[in-house]
């Protein structure tokens, strides 16, 4: 009876976006609409769609990333990153879209109220027993189950990277936002200092793909800003991160420092990591484009009589 509070009454059903009623049962969660049929367990809430968005080839991305969360990944070398992800947060309502181990989750809860989310159960069960008092759920990024205009903040960081559809996952995010709400949005660069000499060094056209664990789709900053725009979103801050990250094992930080400021310009394009406060926007970007077309078009037109 006490699952969905009245308060917390903002989930709605992947599937359908219908609001979820108070269930009978102490865990199960059913949408009376389309009888999606989720469950409340352990402190986590499974609200993973009934009917995936999209699989290709029959993968179950779902399973592949439980696989994935059995063996999470090192979090020292993150804690630049991490400080500032962290620190471009404003608080309010924060959803942390692929939250893995809890890493950041740990200095999110300090700024507001949490929501906790990811495809992986087994990263959840880490974050539960790592971070108390944040909300968990399990999702898929594609569907989201919450209710429009909801959060102050989105955060996700090494995500865009891996879903199957980008545009539709940022669809989402921009659903779930508050009209100001901010997206800050942490990707890999694919035009990334190392990256460049690998090509240079290699004859193989595809001498990247092997450096690149799980990532189906690649950005640099002008895709990622084009991208964004199109999603509606206008950036508010671009901030690269790890400029010279390979050189940062060997030489000292002051150096670093100094070579952060002396090739800024360039480092800007050829960081490792973007990082980048997106702000909601009503801008109508395809209808501009198609009004631009359209003048072309009169334009070439006048041109030719
Ligand atoms: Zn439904």
């Amino acid at each position: 009876m006490k699952i969905i509070e009245d308060k917390e009454n903002h989930f709605v059903c992947p599937d359908c976006h219908h609001h979820f009623v108070k269930p009978e049962d102490e865990s199960a969660i059913i949408c009376e609409k389309c009888g999606g049929n989720f469950i409340f367990r352990d402190g986590i809430y499974d609200l993973y769609p009934q009917v995936p968005f999209a699989e290709v080839n029959s993968v179950n991305f779902a399973e592949l990333y439980q696989e994935f969360g059995k063996h999470p990944l090192t979090e020292d070398s993150e804690a630049l990153r991490r400080d500032a992800t962290v620190s471009m947060v404003d608080g309010g309502r924060i959803l942390e879209l692929g939250c893995n181990t809890g890493f950041m989750t740990e200095c999110l809860a300090q700024k507001g109220q949490v929501y906790a989310a990811d495809i992986s159960m087994s990263y959840l069960k880490k974050v539960k027993n790592r971070v108390p008092g944040v909300t968990l759920v399990r999702l898929d990024a594609h569907k989201l189950p919450f209710e429009a205009l909801f959060f102050d903040n989105v955060l996700m960081t090494d995500v865009l990277e891996h879903v199957l559809v980008p545009c539709r996952v940022l669809e989402e995010v921009h659903r779930v936002l508050k009209p100001e709400g901010k997206l800050i949005l942490g990707v890999p660069n694919i035009l990334n200092f190392s990256n460049i000499l690998r090509h240079l060094i290699s004859s193989k056209p595809n001498s990247l793909l092997k450096y690149t664990d799980a990532h189906i789709s690649f950005y640099d900053p002008a895709g990622l800003f084009q991208l964004l725009a199109a999603t509606g979103f206008f950036i508010k801050k671009y901030h690269p991160i790890y400029p010279f990250s390979t050189a940062r094992n060997i030489i000292p930080p002051s150096i670093i420092r100094l070579l952060d400021n002396l090739f800024s310009r360039i480092a800007r394009y050829f960081t490792r990591e973007m990082l980048v406060i997106a702000q909601k926007s009503e801008k109508r970007y395809w209808q501009t484009l198609k009004s631009k077309i359209l003048q072309r078009k009169v334009l070439l037109q006048d041109k030719h009589e």
